[in-house]
Parts: structure tokens; sequence; C-alpha cells
């Protein structure tokens, strides 16, 4: 049986990374006062197409459909924000309080060509801070998604951030974008030349050489936004200026999905090839009336967990071993079981952690893999041991050989404990 193209095992040579970014992540987010949140892996096609948006990539042509057995449409998710602005609505979590702050950490699914950086499964750690037009919340999420990107070593970053206004001056925008456009149909890349109707602000995002050209004199965006949105960017822009976040602004940048307004902006790593965004994000003001609840505005951003690994995996590796079990428990002899689990209590009590080798080997034998493991010490237990109430310690850097009486277990614990 082979692997799904575009997803992975997770080994346990990997998971620990994964749990040290989960435990700085959850840590950052404590403080600030977000809360986590886990959402549904399925949920109605519809949530996507109606908040993602029809003319997107995700919804064309990335999403993983099926018909349920009750005949019901449904979408593995593809991101979380839909997500959680449905669970917001459902559970009324205005309610309780003005601004709701959440997190998340989960897989998400894209039907895409997998490649360096690019999976179907893939995992995205994201935040939503919602209940606020404030742009000081734009700087709040931007500044944790800093924060933690510090806080994990990871450097050789870039942010760039955008404004992309609101929807009427975007529709304006797209008009006239659309008809310059329009001059030079037959030299844009066949990928966009489809766009042209359907999405013409992604055309923007094109890495092709001629596009690229054609757009140098095309109108551009931020002459079609009004003073609202422009005081809004210039607020971000200051603030990051005070928090000495770096950032250039990238008047081409969009985000590939509908709902968002405002804020646009991605994180870039000079540290992989050509998928070098590890995190991306921005406003959606209007994302959760139009799923239909209230008016209430949010910001938000979601940082792809490969990715991120990718750029940091070799410092992680070095800074945080993968602990592995300081006692090996060799065991050789008729009636050693009952002592065994005897040791193996203490042990969990006295929170020293233990391999017990279940395998009928010689002693040697046992020695042998448990400097394989690279344990600190094998604690031996013979029928020798068993007849005379004590364990025999070895410590495996030095191969001194010491024996504990089992009466008073203070001397051996401590022995355990400062092992190294
Ligand atoms: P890209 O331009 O790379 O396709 P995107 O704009 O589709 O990214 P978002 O929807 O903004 O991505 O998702 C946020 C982050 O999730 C991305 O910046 C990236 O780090 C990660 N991500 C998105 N798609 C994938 C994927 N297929 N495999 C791995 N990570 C992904
Ligand atoms: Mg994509």
């Amino acid at each position: 049986m082979q692997l799904l193209r575009g997803t992975k095992d997770i080994l346990p040579d990997e998971i620990f990374l994964w749990q040290h970014i989960e435990k700085t992540a959850s840590q950052i987010m404590k403080l600030a006062n977000y809360h986590e949140i886990r959402t549904p892996i399925i949920e109605s096609t519809s949530l996507f197409k109606r908040s993602i948006g029809n003319g997107t990539d995700i919804v064309n042509k990335e999403m993983y459909n099926f018909i349920d057995q009750g005949s019901r449409e449904i979408t593995l998710r593809p991101e979380g924000t839909a997500s959680i602005a449905r669970a917001f609505i459902n559970n009324k979590l205005y309610t309780h309080t003005t601004t709701n702050r959440l997190w998340y950490l989960g897989p998400m699914f894209r039907y895409e060509r997998p490649q360096q950086g690019r999976q179907r499964q893939f995992h995205q750690l994201g935040l939503e801070c919602i209940g606020s037009l404030n742009p000081m919340a734009d700087a709040e999420v931007i500044r944790i998604a800093h924060k933690l990107l510090n806080e994990l070593e990871c450097s050789n970053y870039n942010m760039e951030i955008n404004s992309i206004g609101q929807l009427e001056e975007r529709h304006k925008y797209k008009q006239s974008f659309v008809e310059y456009l329009e001059r030079y149909v037959n030299d844009l890349d066949n990928n966009s030349k489809n766009k042209l109707y359907t999405n013409p602000l992604k055309i923007l995002d094109s890495k092709d050489t001629k596009t690229q050209e054609i757009i140098y004199d095309a109108p551009c965006l931020h002459d079609y936004l009004n003073i609202k949105s422009k005081k809004h960017f210039d607020k971000v822009c200051e603030y990051l200026e005070f928090l000495n976040i770096q950032y250039n602004i990238n008047k081409q940048l969009v985000r590939g999905l509908d709902y968002y307004n405002y804020t646009a902006f991605e994180i870039k790593t000079k540290l992989l090839g050509t998928q070098d965004t590890i995190c991306g994000g921005g406003r959606y003001d209007s994302l959760i009336q139009e799923l239909g609840g209230p008016n209430i505005p949010a910001v938000g951003w979601a940082i792809g967990m490969e990715r991120l690994l990718l750029t940091i995996k070799n410092q992680l590796n070095e800074k945080i071993h993968n602990k592995k079990p300081i006692v090996y428990l060799a065991v050789n002899g008729q009636n050693t079981e009952k002592e065994i689990f005897n040791i193996i209590q203490l042990l969990e009590q006295k929170d020293i952690s233990y391999h017990l080798d279940l395998d009928t080997n010689s002693l040697q034998k046992q020695l042998k893999k448990a400097n394989k493991q690279k344990a600190k010490a094998c604690l031996i237990i013979r029928d020798y041991e068993i007849k005379n109430n004590c364990v025999t310690v070895k410590k495996l850097s030095t191969s001194e050989q010491e024996q504990f009486s089992m009466i008073n277990i203070h001397d051996l614990i401590k022995t355990l404990k400062t092992i190294n």
C-alpha cells in the first residue's frame, strides 16, 4: 500500500519539532489572550464557495469535494478562516465578548501539484482577531506572527504588505484594469488570459515576465483607494514602524481569496525556492456577514507549518534533542517480571523515563541495544538481583557498574537522576 501523493507521514524523529512549534505558539497565544479552537475537517462545500469565492484557484481547482451517503456536498477544508467564521456565527461567540481572539492548528487539503513546500494535505497554524476595525488589530496580529517566527529562530524573512481597499474600490479598479489588459490580451500568459474576466486581480500576481511588463504600466489599485482605506493602511504602517517590524509595500500583492479587504500581507523567506510564502493574512471585514452572521470585522493569518519547518528544521534539530529514554531495563532470568513492574512504577513516580527490553536476549545483546538507543544507564535485573533484593546500574558512558539495595532506594534514584 502506498501513501497518497502529496501526503506525508510525520514520524517520531520529526514530531518533536512539531510539538516544539505548537508549544511555543500556544504560549505566545495564551499571553495575548488568543484561545484555541478546533473545527471539523469536513464542511459543506457551499461554505468555501461562498467565502473563498467562485473565481479563485482554491475553489475552482484545488478542493477535495465529495458527496456523502446522504447526498450532501462536502469538502475537506482547504483553509481555516471560513470554518472559524462559520463556527463563530453558529455558536454566537459574539454574544460573550466584543473581541474574540482565536487560534488553530490543523490539516488542510488542496489538490495541487505536489512539490517542495506544496502538499495535498498540509498544516496551517493560524489566528483570527474578530471584532475590531481598529488598525491596531492588524498590527497586533502581524506582531504576533513576527514574535512567533523570532522565537522559533526563523530568520531571513521579509514581510510584504498592501492595501486592497474595499469591495467597491476594487470593483472600480477591476473595470479599468481589465479595460487596460484587453488591449494586450494576446501577449498575456495563458493563465492570466483565463483569469481576465473571472479573477483579474490575481493577474497582478503572475510570475510571467511578459505579463509583468504589461502590468508595469497598468492602472494601480492604490490610486483607486478612498481616504478611509488609505488612512487605515497608513495607520497600520505607522504601528509597524513603531514596533520596528520591517516591511515592504508591494502594490501588486493581492491574496488568493475573495474575502479580504484593506490590509493584505505575506511573509516570505529567502531560504525556500518558489514556494517561499510561509505566512499569509489580511483583514476580512465582510466575511462574517456574508456567511449570514452579524456585521463584524476581523483580521488574521495562517502559517504553513511544513514550509516553516523547512526553514527552521536544522537549527531546531540542534537546539532541542529528541529525548531518548534514560534508563534501559535489561532483564535476564526466570522470575524477574514482578520486580520489573515494581521498578517501572518507581521510575515513573520519580519521573525517570525508561525503555524495557522485551526480547529474551543475552545480557550482552541487551547492553549493545542500550548503547544503540543512546540510553544513559542500563538497569540490570537478573536472578542474582532478585535474590539479593538489589539492582545493578551500568553507566553506559564509562561502563562503571554499581549495585544498589532496593531497601533504601534513595541512592539509586539519586544516581539515575544525575547520570550523564
Ligand atoms: P501559495 O501562493 O503558495 O499557493 P496560498 O496563497 O495559496 O499560497 P494561503 O491560502 O495564503 O496560501 O495559505 C497560507 C499558507 O499556507 C501559505 O503561505 C503556505 O505557507 C501554506 N500553504 C498553502 N498551500 C499549501 C500547500 N499546498 N502545501 C503546503 N503549504 C501550503
Ligand atoms: Mg495556493
